[in-house]
């Protein structure tokens, strides 16, 4: 019997996994982890897009969902020049701080993302390239000249624009986020949380009338 729309939040793990096969992406198994569907560890660039861990952190875990979703991205973030992400974690079985809510990393769907690297030595920080609150709707470089800040804002508002995630934090969204992007996906059947602008909430007032 084929499940009823709406009701399934995963996608099927054997679908999933033939999925990322033939889209060549590389990537083994992972044994069973607490809140993860269909564990994967990717292996290899994704799409053009290497994945580096830092500070010795563990190789790419996630949920095959999640591969699929970096899968589709990747053009998306080298198209603003970026061809590596730096990361912290994918999956990690934790709760959004100062809730007891299970993060979307308990789910092996989200990414935290500290640097990103680009053709020809570039490289960013978010912690210090990262220029705060500038912009609005349309206007992606709100007057940023730094091309460091200018390529991470790009990359936010590019991932934000694309309605393909459930959320793009950064630091412009909170004091946790001050040092990283923090990019979820969506679970089957959910759209993305809400407009932001490059992880700013906007003020309701501006909101109206657009
Ligand atoms: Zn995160």
């Amino acid at each position: 019997m084929r499940p009823r729309r709406g009701r399934a939040k995963h996608l099927d793990p054997s679908l999933c996994l033939a999925r990322l096969a033939r889209l060549g992406v590389p990537f083994r198994r992972a044994s069973p982890h607490r809140g993860l569907v269909t564990p994967v560890v990717i292996t290899g660039p994704i799409n053009g897009l290497k994945l580096t861990p830092m500070w010795g952190h563990p190789p790419a875990l996630m949920d095959c969902g999640f591969a699929l979703l970096l899968h589709r991205i990747a053009p998306i973030i080298r198209r603003v020049g970026v061809d590596e992400l730096r990361y912290s974690a994918f999956y990690s079985y934790r709760y959004v701080s100062g809730t007891g809510r299970l993060s979307r990393h308990a789910n092996g769907l989200a990414a935290d993302i500290f640097e990103v690297r680009g053709p020809g030595g570039f490289s960013a920080n978010v912690l210090k390239d990262w220029v705060r609150a500038r912009g609005g709707p349309g206007d992606c470089l709100g007057g940023v000249t730094d091309p460091k800040g200018r390529v991470l804002r790009r990359m936010a508002c590019a991932l934000e624009y694309s309605g393909l995630l459930f959320q793009v934090l950064t630091p412009d969204s909170n004091h946790q986020h001050r040092n990283h992007f923090h990019l979820s996906g969506l679970r089957v059947g959910e759209r993305p949380l809400q407009r932001r602008y490059a992880g700013r909430r906007l003020r309701r007032r501006r909101m109206a009338g657009r």
